[in-house]
């Protein structure tokens, strides 16, 4: 249907006549006279509907509406100091498509509980839809940059037979009589596309059944993965580095005001982001108290303080080989830490894992058979270090983890449209 968005009407002349399609917000009445409050994907605006423009019954039925009524209003613009957002639209015509039931469950004041039994109605408010656009607009500026640097996108599939990160996170199903699983990740079959296309990604979801309840686990999130041919610890960490700064900078000039409605005191940051060894980061956080044992992972909390240590965006490299999975390549100067690194983000902690794989088959045989995995599982992965295999880098990246940091979420359910945790399957 040819219509104007409500974004657009505050650029109108006094007088231009537009068509509005959009839903119902608030209906007022002041004698003679309504005043809808109109919303639709771009915003809202003021619709005057006048008793004498309209026949009676046509008046009646406006003055009676629900919230989230859907309508058409063919109008004019007026230009009124009074008006929010300086204009309004003087109804000529307006056009019932739906009346809403009486009983939109959102309202001021329901509870949280309430607001995720209705998120397919509440995703309509203005800030939820704001927060859908930022989502929308952070996905398509890193595809973009991807493309633009060189990278191709390769589909992955999402039912598999073998583990990537260990198998207390996996959701089993039954696949025709056979055990198989949501895949936890889709490194594995990039670093399968390397070999044809060299420079890969993935934007897809991720399944994990992580058990218990925090502010930065779903059990379904978007998982941005990146993998390269012919690279190494340190260019992808360059890699990492380049594609948040770049990709966080072009948001906020394009943006930068939705993302600020919602967490005022967001701004890009800046490259380069600090780079310190797992040994450097225990040393840093024994000087405040925390002590970790020499091979312990770090958790979110003490994530969260070496940011505030460091005082930004910090890479953590070189990890024990006990805190990551078998296909990390070990350091060659110092067999018991792998190339791998972490990029940890202020207010949430963990954004970006990524590293060296080892591209040699005797080592990954060996590590698979460490971890105690049978290596009948992953033939097909250890097939790519059989023929011509090559040095290769990659990294995941949490799509909702980072909205969490740039619009400084209380938790990471509120970064997709419908979450998946341990406690919520619906809707
Ligand atoms: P964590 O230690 O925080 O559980 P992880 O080390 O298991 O994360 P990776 O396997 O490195 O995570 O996955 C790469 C990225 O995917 C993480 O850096 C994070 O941004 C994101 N991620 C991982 N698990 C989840 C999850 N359950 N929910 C949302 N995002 C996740
Ligand atoms: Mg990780």
């Amino acid at each position: 249907m040819e219509k104007n968005y409500i974004g657009e009407v505050f650029s109108k002349n006094e007088g231009e006549k537009v068509k509005l399609a959009g839903w119902v917000h608030t209906v007022a009445s002041l004698g003679k006279l309504l005043f809808i409050n109109l919303r639709d994907s771009s915003g809202f605006v003021q619709v005057v509907v006048k008793k004498d423009k309209l026949d009676p019954a046509g008046f009646d039925e406006i003055k009676g509406l629900g919230r989230e009524s859907s309508v058409i209003v063919e109008g004019e613009v007026r230009r009124d100091k009074r008006a929010p957002g300086g204009v309004e639209i003087l109804a000529q015509k307006v056009v019932v498509v739906s009346a809403s039931n009486k009983d939109f469950p959102i309202r001021k004041g329901v509870s949280s509980k309430v607001l995720g039994d209705y998120r397919h109605l509440s995703i309509r408010s203005r800030k939820f839809s704001k927060l859908l656009l930022i989502r929308s607009e952070l996905l398509r500026l890193f595809r973009e940059w991807l493309i633009r640097n060189g990278f191709r996108e390769f589909s992955c599939p999402t039912l598999i037979t073998a583990a990537c990160e260990g198998g207390a996170t996996l959701f089993e199903l039954n696949y025709f009589g056979k055990k198989a699983y949501l895949t936890q990740s889709s490194q594995f079959y990039l670093e399968a596309g390397i070999f044809s296309l060299e420079k890969v990604f993935t934007l897809q979801p991720s399944f994990r059944a992580e058990k218990s309840k925090t502010r930065r686990h779903l059990t379904e999130f978007w998982h941005l993965e990146v993998e390269e041919a012919w690279c190494d610890l340190n260019g992808i960490i360059n890699l990492e580095e380049a594609i948040v700064a770049d990709v966080l900078r072009e948001l906020d000039s394009k943006i930068g005001h939705e993302i600020r409605s919602i967490n005022p005191n967001f701004s890009p940051p800046q490259k380069p982001f600090k780079r310190i060894t797992y040994d450097e980061a225990i040393t840093l956080l024994s000087r405040e108290g925390i002590q970790i044992e020499w091979g312990s992972d770090l958790g979110a909390d003490e994530e969260k303080i070496l940011v505030n240590i460091v005082g930004g965006p910090v890479f953590v490299t070189h990890f024990p080989k006990s805190t990551r999975a078998f296909y990390h390549k070990p350091d060659p100067q110092r067999n018991e830490v792998v190339l791998s690194n972490d990029l940890l983000f202020p207010k949430v902690g963990e954004i970006i894992g990524g590293g060296e794989r080892i591209s040699d088959y005797d080592v990954l045989l060996r590590r698979i058979k460490e971890e105690g995995y049978s290596p009948e599982d992953y033939s097909w992965y250890l097939d790519l270090r059989k023929y011509g295999s090559v040095p290769h880098a990659g990294f995941g990246l949490g799509i909702e983890r980072i909205l969490v940091y740039i619009l400084d979420l209380p938790n990471i359910k509120f970064a997709v449209p419908f979450p998946r945790t341990i406690s919520r399957i619906y809707p």
